[in-house]
């Protein structure tokens, strides 16, 4: 019907008028209206294939999803994004082992029950032998007037500290039950690391790592992955250790953890030399991983450029595993790329209407912690990026009563999605899993460690209908076998994703009034 009206246009018209379009072009918003289930679920389908064998960095099936999104690219007309060229190369060091022995008081911990790690030193056997020290949480940051080391030297020791901050016990301080980014594992390992230690152990348990044994099992059991810039210090080794593992030890010696932990609660904590040495051994072996940004540009009026992001990379497959032994990755993040590219479709097809220039990242090693889009924001130019928007895991089910935006608290995006969910009479969330640290768990961090305002975007999780879908994957199928394509999805909270991204790019397109920061970030910046 439409063609036929259309066509009639035109032959009255004639060629003095281009066509219908300018009559009856759809608005950005008409158009997101009129997302498909076949555009959304195509890239998901295919990057959670089986024969992408889960995505790791450095594999074929990771080759191949950076060579899928390129074609992606080129196939939407999408300019490239870095130099001239749609990929970013950069290498990282892969470090592997079948395994680490720990001895301790004449007890020997078993590999993956009781302890998992990675021997981070170019070195193909490691063996090595030194004090243990409890530095309670780690922690030493004027954020929060706190500092766990004190004045004790712990170069070439073994650092044993907890995760999670003083704020899970604590509702006064730091930010209470919301986990804050010195509370993160990763900056655990980074703090014993800056002061020269030699081994870090952290103290697993459900509660204060905010998932179970199986989730830090499958990611620290294939190959570890790390940039230059993360390796530029004396630790041997980063692992974890099960509490109740632990307290074996330390009953020999009879050291009550309890008691440790205690201590830990006050800032007036001392770091604890345990009175014992922990050997550490095993065959490591290490190789240069070279890997993928995948990068495009849709070029606006003006360079100054909103980055929208996602990873491609997933965990890869573990050989090990009987039966199922891929991890697919369809929703982490195979939905979340998959909406990014919808959005770049739409932007594309708009693109005349586009004040700011959008760039496209298809980021990769996210797995690995966030190293391809921290190499990318290492190593572009900052200063014309307004604004983060990051994709990550996004909802495949019913449709949402609210939106929400991880990290938007610390700028404007909070007041924009908030109108914006408010203008479509939905709610404005934030996410019940707030002592997991998503803020500081994918790309959007990356960005935001340089001060550029990002948020993590969603339609939130409570469902309209009742079901809570989104919050049980993060507690059932989140970085297991599981995350896999499903036909039957119902897409919509995806739906809604997507189109709010595009209101919200067109907002600020529209007003020229990008986000700013409104309150000082409660994490270090990278220079
Ligand atoms: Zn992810």
């Amino acid at each position: 019907m439409k063609t036929v009206s259309c066509l009639s246009a035109m032959l009255i018209v004639g060629s003095m008028f281009s066509g219908c379009s300018d009559q009856s072009r759809e608005t950005l918003e008409q158009r997101s209206n009129r997302v498909t289930r076949a555009e959304m679920e195509s890239i998901a389908e295919l990057l959670g294939h089986d024969l992408y064998e889960g995505r790791a960095p450095g594999t074929r099936g990771g080759d191949l999803s950076e060579i899928y999104l390129r074609s992606i690219f080129k196939f939407m007309d999408l300019e490239p994004g870095v130099d001239g060229s749609y990929f970013q190369p950069f290498v990282m060091k892969g470090f592997s082992n079948n395994g680490v022995t720990l001895t301790a008081n004449e007890t020997e911990l078993k590999y993956i029950d009781d302890v998992v790690g990675t021997f981070t030193v170019e070195e193909e056997s490691v063996d090595f032998d030194r004090e243990a020290v409890f530095v309670g949480f780690g922690i030493t940051t004027e954020i929060w007037d706190w500092d766990d080391y004190k004045n004790m030297d712990v170069a070439n020791k073994i650092v044993i500290t907890r995760v999670n901050d003083p704020g899970m016990y604590n509702a006064d301080i730091f930010e209470g039950g919301t986990l804050t980014y010195f509370g993160r594992w990763t900056y655990h390992i980074e703090e014993a690391a800056r002061r020269g230690a030699a081994g870090v152990l952290l103290i697993h348990t459900d509660q204060s790592a905010g998932y179970d044994w199986n989730v830090v099992k499958n990611s620290w059991t294939g190959e570890e992955l790390y940039i230059k810039s993360d390796l530029q210090n004396s630790l041997k080794f980063r692992g974890w250790i099960k509490e109740s593992s632990l307290r074996k030890l330390l009953d020999v010696q009879h050291i009550s953890l309890d008691e440790l932990y205690e201590g830990s609660h006050s800032v007036d904590f001392q770091p604890i030399e345990l009175g014992f040495n922990i050997n550490i051994a095993g065959e490591n072996s290490y190789r240069d991983v070279t890997n993928r940004n995948v990068v495009a540009e849709i070029p606006g009026r003006t360079e100054e450029r909103i980055v929208l992001s996602a990873h491609i990379d997933h965990l890869g497959l573990d050989p090990l595993k009987e039966g199922d032994n891929i991890y697919n990755g369809a929703i982490d993040n195979g939905t979340a790329v998959g909406a990014m590219m919808v959005v770049a479709k739409v932007l594309k097809e708009f693109q005349e209407e586009l004040h700011y220039s959008v760039t496209i990242l298809g980021c990769n090693a996210e797995e690995s912690g966030l190293l391809g889009s921290k190499y990318y924001a290492q190593n572009t130019d900052r200063s014309n990026i307004i604004a983060n928007i990051n994709f990550e895991s996004t909802p495949v089910w019913g449709a949402s009563k609210s939106l929400m935006g991880i990290g938007a608290r610390f700028s404007d995006f909070e007041e924009m999605i908030k109108d914006l969910a408010q203008q479509n009479r939905l709610e404005y969330s934030s996410f019940s899993l707030s002592n997991q640290g998503l803020f500081y768990r994918s790309d959007q961090f990356s960005f935001a460690r340089y001060g550029i305002p990002s948020v993590w975007i969603s339609a939130g999780e409570d469902e309209l209908s009742g079901d809570k879908n989104y919050t049980e994957f993060w507690g059932k199928d989140y970085h297991t076998v599981r995350d896999e394509f499903d036909p039957e999805w119902e897409l919509e909270g995806m739906k809604q994703t997507i189109q709010y991204v595009l209101l919200l790019i067109d907002q600020i397109n529209k007003t020229k009034s990008p986000p700013e920061l409104k309150i000082d970030l409660p994490f270090p910046m990278e220079e």
